[in-house]
């Protein structure tokens, strides 16, 4: 059974799993799940407690934080360690990008220890270059914006493209809830639909693996696949219980871990964000941009297959009502996408990763029916 020491172990419902540990799995691989330990509490000073309990750290102890986060978190934990008799070097970082994390990895390669105090940028600066210098590193959020927060695959800018880059995942990960409850609403709505896009991630995976033959682990699939009821669960409850969103990204960072690849949480709806990213249109953020893919990925399903059959499906309708309520956007006009952007983006963005099979790579798009698909789902209409 995962263990959750700071919370009942029965909310995490991943039976068979235990962290740390190597297990022969049905799908013929031998998985290890790297991640020693992930904790969940109401206030950051009691988790950094575990740090020193599950670590052995015989030298510096390197923070990433950024500016805001450092006010929300960061500041603490350097007075934590710092007491506990420990030099530790701060550093910043603003952009995940290869400059930064260069910097930041000639600062780790001097540590025993790095420790991610942040959100996305901060945790994938980390998450790098720690990796790169082979130092163990732990993630602690200061929000749920997408599924990053004990993934071990990081998002980079290397020049203007975002690109996905797997490295290690975090050696154990501290989940603040009292800070993700009161991050700002619309990185929470993002980090929803990120999770919620599994439906359609998942079903490429299962095209990819019947059309193709490619490897699939019934095991992780029933991982993501679980993390996708979690959310809904947690948006029918009216987005209250923080720890169900943060179970639901766990699930996500372990499901990558298990398979070394993100093939389990990004699909189609993934290569139209990234798409998006790579021309620099629009100001959607990460999760708020796959939601919207997501959202035309089951509309396109639903075209070439009918409605959803399987309990992790959601139709582009469900879908749509789940990100109205979780906050996220629901059409292209709300992140400033003009709608011929989204046509380049649909008929396009499989090209970005021919290898990785999609319903765009099974049954590519015209133009006229990429048009149809955006007016189908009413993505179109003025917000
Ligand atoms: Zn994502
Ligand atoms: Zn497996």
């Amino acid at each position: 059974m995962l263990k959750l020491s700071l919370m009942p172990v029965s909310q995490m419902n991943i039976s068979g799993l235990r962290l740390g540990d190597e297990f022969s799995c049905s799908c013929g691989r031998i998985h290890k799940v790297s991640t020693k330990e992930i904790f969940l509490s109401d206030d950051l000073a009691s988790l950094l407690e575990k740090v020193l309990e599950f670590t052995d750290i015989e030298g510096p102890i390197l923070l990433v934080t950024g500016r805001k986060t450092w006010k929300i978190g960061g500041a603490l934990a350097e007075r934590y360690f710092s007491e506990q008799g420990y030099q530790v070097m701060v550093k910043e970082s603003l952009r995940a990008d290869i400059s930064t994390i260069s910097d930041v990895e000639k600062y780790a390669s001097h540590c025993s220890l790095a420790v991610a105090v942040g959100g996305g940028t901060v945790i994938d600066t980390c998450k790098y270059a720690a990796h790169r210098a082979g130092i163990p590193f732990i993630s602690i959020p200061t929000t749920i914006s997408h599924d990053g927060i004990a993934s071990p695959v990081a998002s980079i800018f290397v020049g203007s493209r975002r690109t996905s880059i797997v490295t290690s995942p975090p050696q154990i990960v501290l989940i603040a809830t009292s800070i993700i409850r009161a991050s700002p609403r619309q990185l929470i709505a993002s980090g929803c639909a990120d999770i919620l896009a599994k439906t359609t991630a998942l079903r490429d995976w299962l095209l990819g693996h019947q059309v193709k033959e490619e490897y699939l682990c019934r095991t992780t699939f029933g991982i993501t696949a679980s993390a996708v009821l979690d959310l809904m669960r947690f948006i029918d409850n009216r987005c209250e219980e923080i720890s169900e969103l943060a179970l639901a990204a766990v699930k996500c960072g372990l499901a990558m871990t298990l398979v070394g690849s993100s093939r389990p949480c990004s699909g189609a709806e993934h290569l139209f964000s990234h798409y998006l990213d790579m021309i620099g249109e629009g100001v959607g953020l990460h999760g708020e941009q796959v939601g919207l893919g997501a959202i035309l990925m089951a509309a396109k399903y639903e075209d070439s297959y009918g409605p959803p059959m399987q309990w992790f499906e959601l139709s582009s309708m469900d879908l749509k009502s789940y990100l109205s309520r979780a906050g996220a956007p629901t059409r292209l006009s709300e992140i400033k996408v003009p709608a011929e952007t989204a046509v380049r983006a649909l008929l396009e963005c499989k090209n970005l990763r021919p290898e990785r099979y999609t319903i765009l790579h099974h049954s590519p798009l015209t133009r006229s029916a990429a048009l149809k698909l955006l007016k189908m789902t009413d993505m179109l209409t003025e917000a």
